[in-house]
C-alpha cells in the first residue's frame, strides 16, 4: 500500500473516527503504582488461564507434539491432543461429539457456511455475536434478523419462509447486555418449523449448568435439532473454538466447512489446556458456583439486575461518561470493559464488569465498590466528544 490515493484515503478514514469519537486502540496492559491491575475486563471467567494444570497441560502438549499442528486437520494435522480435547468438551458438555476450530470465529463461520448453502436461510438473534453476522453474509443465502430474544417475532419469520431449510442462530448469554437467550421456547419454535438451532456458547461454557452450559442446564444437550458453538477462549482460558453437535453434523462439517478444512489445526499447547480445562470445570461445579456468586455480589453492590452469567452490564448515559469512567478505574487500579457505539448492539454505551472465580469475595467486593462509585459519579456528570479508546 503505497502513493497518495492510499495515504489520502486512511487520513480520512481516520478524521472520520475522530468526528464521530469512535477511535479504537490495542494497549498494552501496564502496572498501576507499581502493581497489577485487578483485571474485570477480560473473558478468563474462572481463571484457569493462569491455572498451574492448565499451564503444565499446555507446556506437555508442547513437549508432545511441538509448538505447531504444521498442517490443516485433514492433511497431518489432527494430533492425538485435539481428539483428546473432542472428547473433553462432549463429555463437559453433554453431547455426542465435538470438532474443534481454531477460533470461535472460525467455528461459527463452519457452522452457518457449511449448514446453510442452496435452498436454505439464515435468522439471527439482532444482538448475535458479529462472528454470526459475517457468517450468515458470508454464507451468501438470504439472511434476516429477529428482534432481541422474541419468540414470537422469530416465529412469523419461520412461519412465512415455509419450504426453506431454515437455521437460527443465537448466543446462550449474551456478551455485552449479560441476558440469557429462552432457549427452550426458541428450541419449540425452532422444532415447530423444522428448523435448525444453532446455540452459541461463548460466554455459557463454564458459568451456566455447573460450568456445562445454558443447553445442558435446560436440557437441550443432544438435542437432534441444536448445535452448539463454543470458544476456549473464555472460560476455558486458552484459544480456540468448538462445534458440539451430533455425528452426523460433525462428519458434514470435516467435508464442508471451509473455515475447518482450509486453516491450519489449532496449536498443541491451546489444545492440551483447554482439554485440561474442560476436564477441570467438568470435574469442579465449585468454579461455577463461585463465578456465579463474584456476579450477584458485583450486581447487587452495583444495583443492576443480576445478569445470566458472569458479564455484568452497567449502562452509562454517554459514551463520554464510559470513557471517562472506564479510565478513572484504570487509573485507580481496575479494569472494566468499555462498550459504546458502533460495538454496542443497542447503541447503549456500558460498563462491562466481569466476575471472575479466582477472585475472593472481599476482593470483589472492594472492587465492585469502587465500580459503583465512579459509574455514578459520572452518571451525573457526563464529559462529551470521547476522543480516546478504551
Ligand atoms: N462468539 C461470541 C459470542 C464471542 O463473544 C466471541 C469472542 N468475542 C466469539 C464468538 C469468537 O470467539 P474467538 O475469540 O474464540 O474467536
Amino acid at each position: 500500500m503505497s502513493g497518495t490515493v492510499w495515504d489520502d484515503w486512511l487520513a480520512e478514514r481516520a478524521a472520520l473516527r475522530v468526528e464521530r469519537g469512535t477511535v479504537r486502540s490495542d494497549p498494552v496492559l501496564r502496572d498501576v503504582g507499581g502493581r497489577a491491575p485487578l483485571d474485570l475486563a477480560s473473558n478468563d471467567y474462572l481463571g484457569l488461564s493462569r491455572d498451574p494444570r492448565v499451564v503444565a497441560a499446555a507446556h506437555a502438549a508442547i513437549d508432545r507434539h511441538g509448538a505447531g499442528a504444521t498442517a490443516s486437520r485433514l492433511v497431518t494435522g489432527t494430533l492425538p491432543v485435539h481428539r483428546e480435547l473432542e472428547a473433553a468438551l462432549a463429555q463437559l458438555t453433554g453431547q455426542t461429539s465435538a470438532l474443534v476450530f481454531s477460533t470461535g470465529y472460525a467455528a461459527n463461520l463452519g457452522v452457518l457456511t457449511a449448514l446453510s448453502g442452496r435452498g436454505a436461510e439464515i435468522l439471527l438473534d439482532e444482538h448475535a455475536h458479529a462472528s454470526l453476522h459475517d457468517a450468515a453474509r458470508m454464507s451468501r443465502v438470504p439472511y434476516a434478523t429477529f428482534r432481541h430474544n422474541d419468540v414470537a417475532d422469530l416465529d412469523t419469520l419461520l412461519a412465512a419462509r415455509r419450504g426453506s431449510r431454515v437455521v437460527v442462530a443465537v448466543e446462550s448469554i449474551y456478551s455485552v447486555l449479560g441476558d440469557a437467550a429462552p432457549l427452550v421456547a426458541l428450541a419449540e419454535a425452532v422444532a415447530r418449523h423444522d428448523a435448525l438451532l444453532v446455540v452459541d456458547e461463548a460466554h455459557g461454557i463454564g458459568v451456566a449448568g455447573q460450568g456445562r452450559g445454558l443447553v445442558a442446564e435446560v436440557g437441550l444437550a443432544g438435542a437432534p435439532s441444536v448445535v452448539v458453538t463454543a470458544t476456549l477462549s473464555k472460560s476455558l482460558g486458552s484459544q480456540g473454538g468448538a462445534v458440539l453437535c451430533r455425528s452426523e453434523v460433525r462428519e458434514h462439517l470435516v467435508n464442508t466447512a471451509r473455515s475447518f478444512i482450509f486453516d491450519t489445526g489449532l496449536a498443541p499447547a491451546a489444545a492440551g489446556a483447554a482439554a485440561e480445562a474442560a476436564r477441570l470445570v467438568a470435574s469442579d461445579p465449585s468454579l461455577a458456583e463461585r463465578v456465579r456468586s463474584n456476579a450477584a455480589l458485583i450486581s447487587g453492590i452495583c444495583g443492576i439486575d443480576q445478569s445470566a452469567g458472569a458479564v455484568q452490564s452497567i449502562p452509562m448515559p454517554s459514551p463520554g461518561s464510559a470513557v471517562a469512567a472506564c479510565l478513572e478505574l484504570r487509573e485507580r487500579g481496575v479494569l472494566v470493559g468499555c462498550f459504546r457505539p458502533p460495538s454496542v448492539p443497542d447503541g447503549v454505551s456500558r460498563l462491562r464488569v466481569t466476575a471472575r472465580a479466582d477472585l475472593s469475595p472481599a476482593e470483589v467486593e472492594a472492587a465492585a465498590r469502587l465500580v459503583a462509585e465512579v459509574a455514578t459519579r459520572h452518571e451525573e456528570h457526563p464529559r462529551p466528544n470521547p476522543q480516546s479508546s478504551v
